[in-house]
């Protein structure tokens, strides 16, 4: 379990250390293998011919589409089958790094359900509460996809501007390349609507073959608030380490979080830091929430995609607006714009200097969270003073801090890069 700040621990790598950050028309051949998994997944979740699984094996046939496009086609073995044992090693450092609030939270889940078994003459309504689950399920579902559409459709309205904005970065790559602007926000839509269908599956399964009691919900409900607490203080150092993985072990970019670097850096592609078949992974053999009672985790899990998704939009002048000050005292925008730095969630309020400008924001999270990045400057170096970060501040200086429909000409732009 990862807890001290010792590279040994948070770098350990079996396998060939290869750093990632973007796909190749060479892994092809995996990235269609990958979606196909996921395509398996949403069917033996939902239902092979459930309207949700086709609609999921639809984002899945567009997802391939869209890599020819945007990267190519190399036909070539794939790393799946030159390095199997990198599959087995994934799934190795996935318990290795469990943390103690995963593991309280599915002791609770399994003592609930041999409580329920032994206790067949109490009152638990087991069938309203999972009638009750996925009435939330699908609300959460229709909610999330409901705000991720609005988020489409301000970006397609001002498609310029976020064209713009991008020539002036890492994006200036794919932007150039074979698809529009069009295609790119299409893209960005689809690669989150996906992600989020994969992402659920784990609590669908959870509610359709887990049992929860109604008697035993006001207890469970506060004990699953605790250890979500505790949870808080724990995840920067659990992503990081799984984060760290997700880009140094090839297998697990490809195959896991590519997806999720894949896609312009907007809110449009966010569902709680994962790729596609990531988040299934991380729901069963990560995060804690998938065991709390299906009534709390929905309603964890809406938040958490909402905050995530907004976290996301790193492009200025679009709806959700980020504010200034949080794009100030946070990175992971710099992750989205080709560093691979910082792994973790790249936040530092205490900032030397400027720590009272941040704090108003980050109230009641723990300084685990809030100061995430003193991790990466510990265990990588990671400087704060970069020019990826500067670089951004200054495009919302121009795009965000100015009226959001000025869209200035990249002839007339002085910040351009060729
Ligand atoms: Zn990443
Ligand atoms: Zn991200």
């Amino acid at each position: 379990m990862a807890s001290k700040n010792d590279p040994a621990v948070f770098h350990a790598l079996y396998g060939v250390r290869q750093p990632r950050a973007v796909y190749y028309k060479k892994d092809f051949v995996d990235y269609a293998l990958m979606i196909a998994v996921c395509a398996a997944v949403v069917g033996a979740t939902y239902g092979p011919l459930r309207a949700l699984s086709i609609f999921g094996y639809a984002l899945c046939a567009f997802s391939i589409v869209m890599f020819v496009l945007r990267h190519g086609v190399e036909w070539k073995v794939p790393l799946i089958l030159r390095r199997p044992q990198d599959a087995l090693w994934m799934i190795v450092y996935k318990v290795r790094n469990l943390s103690v609030p995963f593991l309280v939270s599915v002791a609770l889940f399994l003592l609930e359900n041999v409580l329920i078994a032994v206790t067949p003459r109490w009152p638990h309504h087991v069938e309203l509460v999972r009638t009750i689950a996925l009435w939330m399920f699908y609300l959460h579902l229709l909610g999330i996809t409901a705000y991720r559409t609005v988020i489409m459709v301000d970006h397609l309205h001002k498609k310029e501007l976020v064209r713009d904005v991008l020539l002036q970065t890492s994006w200036k790559r794919i932007l150039l390349g074979k698809t529009t602007i069009t295609g790119e926000i299409l893209h960005a839509y689809c690669s989150g609507l996906l992600a989020h269908i994969i992402l659920m599956t784990p609590v669908y399964l959870v509610i359709r073959y887990a049992s929860f009691s109604l008697i035993f919900l006001p207890v469970v409900a506060a004990i699953n608030l605790y250890v979500y607490m505790k949870w808080l203080k724990a995840i920067n150092a659990w992503f990081y380490r799984d984060h760290w993985l997700s880009h140094n072990s090839e297998l697990e970019f490809i195959w896991l979080h590519g997806s999720h670097h894949d896609a312009i850096p907007s809110a449009m592609i966010a569902i709680a830091e994962n790729g596609l078949l990531e988040g299934f992974l991380r729901l069963t053999l990560g995060t804690p929430v998938t065991f709390y009672n299906p009534l709390v985790s929905i309603l964890v899990l809406s938040a958490e995609i909402k905050m995530d998704m907004d976290a996301h939009q790193y492009i200025p002048g679009v709806y959700p607006r980020l504010p200034l000050k949080v794009m100030e005292c946070s990175q992971h925008s710099t992750h989205h714009y080709g560093s691979i730095e910082p792994y973790s969630f790249g936040i530092k309020v205490d900032q030397p200097g400027r720590a009272n400008e941040f704090k108003h924001l980050f109230v009641g999270v723990p300084d685990e969270l809030k100061n995430s990045a003193k991790l990466d400057e510990a265990l990588d170096g990671f400087e704060w003073e970069n020019p990826t970060h500067k670089r951004l501040m200054s495009l919302y200086q121009q795009y965000h801090v100015r009226r959001e429909t000025v869209v200035v000409p990249l002839a007339q732009n002085p910040a351009t890069e060729d």
